[in-house]
């Protein structure tokens, strides 16, 4: 038995790199932050950034965002999601999701997702069925990407189009093919629990000229839309400038000379975050209690969070477990909570539509907990919260 008490803080994340510093410093002493504010000849920061990122991600284009929520919000209205329109999604993600597609009018319809934290393609074929919905916005909650080829075919199949919400797996990849590269859009978040830290951020990406050119002007790119990095060319523009509505949705030039370091950066950072995650998982697998999902072959993830199940546990057995965990320094968010508690997540508390019945999903979250894995965690840090868990949840079951 460890009496050995854990010090980190799950939601430290590491300083900003200096030359990330040094880069924002200088577009504050030139005054300039605002993304369209250029002197000729100059790109700015946000411009070079979204061509930087459209180069690494592989896409066409790519519209930098004031955050990620907003990116799905103007991903949504963009490929033509309006008022009263079903849009599929994951019964299990954040709060922005469901969010986005209340805000640009949508209705969800919720999908479950199965033991490993996917979508369960048998549902979404059948919700699909059901309610004709157009638009799945796919998340890939918490990093687990499900059989792309699975869900393309049902896309296919039942003539939807898919928007792809990568906040957790930027720079993860399905049998060699990035995230985000699947659907007509994708959408990316920087903020500061995510793969970049810029505080708040995000980015749509997407191959559709047309689909780029409304989201550039839901943007809020004024006339100034020939000022972008990785954007359509300006024919694209003709009905659009004139039809979307200015949602006013930039990202600034701080935000983005903070980024493009970080990104040069992220290939080293996503390597050091699956060390993280792989020390965790081996040390839960350890004990007969524990299930960590699994990780197909043809997933190369991103593992800045980890997520495990006690299935043996009661209600009153997985508080137990928080709470001895917390005593040792491990702060365990749990999904079975009626009552949400640190997190937005639950389908529950989304109040704004009409409840829906996915006893699949519930009886996943009920014995679901999650963790964060900051990049300032050693893998030494990592065992030892792999040690204390599984102490505690060998405890809490005799
Ligand atoms: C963080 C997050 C987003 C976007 O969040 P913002 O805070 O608006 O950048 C979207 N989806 C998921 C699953 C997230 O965790």
């Amino acid at each position: 038995m460890t009496s050995r008490i854990f010090r980190g803080s799950f939601t430290q994340q590491e300083p900003i790199p200096e030359e990330a510093i040094e880069a924002a410093v200088a577009v504050m002493r030139s005054g300039r932050l605002h993304r369209y504010n250029l002197t000729s000849g100059e790109h700015g920061e946000t411009a070079l950034l979204e061509r930087e990122f459209a180069d690494w991600q592989g896409s066409k284009y790519c519209l930098a965002m004031a955050s990620g929520g907003q990116a799905i919000q103007t991903g949504l209205r963009a490929a033509g999601v309006g008022d009263g329109d079903k849009v599929l999604t994951n019964a299990f993600t954040l709060a922005p999701v469901p969010g986005a597609i209340a805000a640009v009018g949508g209705l969800p319809v919720l999908v479950e997702i199965d033991e490993n934290l996917r979508l369960d393609v048998e549902d979404l074929d059948r919700k699909a069925a059901e309610s004709g919905a157009r638009t799945l916005l796919l998340s890939h909650m918490r990093g687990h990407l499900c059989d792309m080829d699975a869900v393309m075919a049902v896309a296919e199949s039942r003539g939807f189009q898919v928007i792809e919400d990568c906040a957790h797996t930027m720079g993860a990849r399905w049998k060699g093919t990035k995230s985000g590269n699947y659907g007509v859009a994708a959408c990316f978040s920087t903020q500061t629990y995510k793969h970049m830290n810029s505080g708040e951020g995000g980015f749509l990406t997407s191959d559709d000229p047309d689909l780029m050119a409304r989201a550039t002007i839901l943007s809020g790119s004024y006339m100034f839309y020939d000022r972008h990095g990785a954007g359509p060319d300006e024919k694209h523009f003709e009905a659009a400038r004139y039809q979307m509505p200015n949602q006013s949705a930039r990202m600034d030039a701080l935000r983005a000379a903070i980024l493009r370091p970080q990104l040069r950066l992220l290939e080293e950072n996503i390597a050091r975050w699956n060390t993280l995650y792989n020390t965790v998982a081996d040390g839960l697998k350890k004990s007969p209690a524990i299930v960590v999902p699994r990780r197909p072959q043809e997933e190369d993830m991103v593992g800045s969070s980890i997520q495990f199940r006690v299935p043996a546990l009661d209600v009153a057995g997985c508080r137990t477990l928080i709470r001895r965990c917390s005593d040792h320094g491990v702060q365990l968010k749990w999904f079975g909570d009626r009552e949400p508690s640190g997190f937005t997540s639950d389908h529950a508390s989304w109040r704004y539509f009409e409840a829906q019945t996915l006893p699949r999903t519930d009886a996943v979250l009920s014995t679901l907990f999650d963790m964060r894995l900051p990049l300032t965690f050693s893998p030494q840090d990592c065992t030892l919260i792999a040690d204390i868990i599984v102490e505690n949840a060998d405890l809490v079951r005799t």
